[in-house]
């Protein structure tokens, strides 16, 4: 269920905790199996709540605690204030409140989760290619520096790796021109794109601090990958202030 936990931890005592899940010990089945916490996937509506509820137990989150986004894989972000209700189409969202679960889910594309854990600022990150290129990173930034945030921590979750995520020749030239770090060769010599390279790069260029998790979604069996398996589950980063 869970791959990954992290603390945060500032001198004044603030704390953002952290996780990022991967597909074992869920009750989806099939292509899903097993811990899908995808709502837009054909995933059974029931499997996929089950999936959530425990999520949020495992973490010490009360049961509606947990914010999903209508990711829509563009550059909005916007300010949660309460945990339930209707998801925000956007691919960002940042919270001060305690209590409340940012969550972001992939299935390829790069999850991010920052804290400035001093000031009990954070946020959750959605960046596939359009929108690591159109700057969603950019701008969930600023919006959390609008909300008090000064020192930034980054946990750039698993997503796939360069080596396989082939690209037409037109598609690696338009990320070239926006993030040339991001342009990329594959396992055969193709074209490819780094998502996660150009994430890091708009992350590192405005002074944020990044704890990159290895592991490329594509080879990991325990994770969701799109570009493997097509019809799949997603798995997600969350994080809190508790
Ligand atoms: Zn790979």
């Amino acid at each position: 269920m869970l791959s990954v936990r992290r603390v945060l931890r500032a001198d004044n005592g603030g704390e953002a905790h952290a996780a990022f899940t991967d597909r074992l010990g869920g009750f989806s089945a099939g292509r899903y199996d097993s811990f899908n916490l995808g709502s837009h996937v054909d995933d059974t509506p029931s499997a996929v709540s089950t999936n959530r509820a425990e999520l949020s137990h495992a973490l010490g989150l009360p049961a509606s605690g947990l914010v999903f986004m209508d990711q829509v894989h563009g550059a909005d972000v916007a300010v949660v204030t309460e945990p339930g209700g209707e998801s925000p189409s956007v691919d960002a969202i940042v919270t001060t409140r305690r209590g409340i679960g940012l969550v972001v889910l992939v299935a390829d594309c790069t999850p991010v989760l920052l804290a400035d854990a001093a000031a009990g600022v954070i946020a959750a990150a959605h960046a596939g290619r359009p929108g690591m290129l159109a700057g969603v990173i950019p701008n969930v930034l600023g919006a959390m520096r609008a909300a008090g945030a000064r020192s930034i921590d980054a946990i750039i979750g698993p997503s796939i790796c360069p080596r396989h995520y082939e690209v037409p020749p037109e598609m690696r030239e338009q990320a070239a021109a926006v993030e040339p770090v991001s342009a990329s060769v594959s396992a055969t010599g193709t074209p490819a794109i780094d998502v996660a390279a150009g994430v890091a790069e708009q992350l590192a260029r405005d002074g944020v601090r990044i704890d990159w998790q290895n592991g490329c979604t594509y080879e990991r069996a325990d994770l969701y990958s799109y570009r493997r398996d097509g019809v799949t589950g997603r798995f997600g980063g969350v994080l809190w202030i508790p």
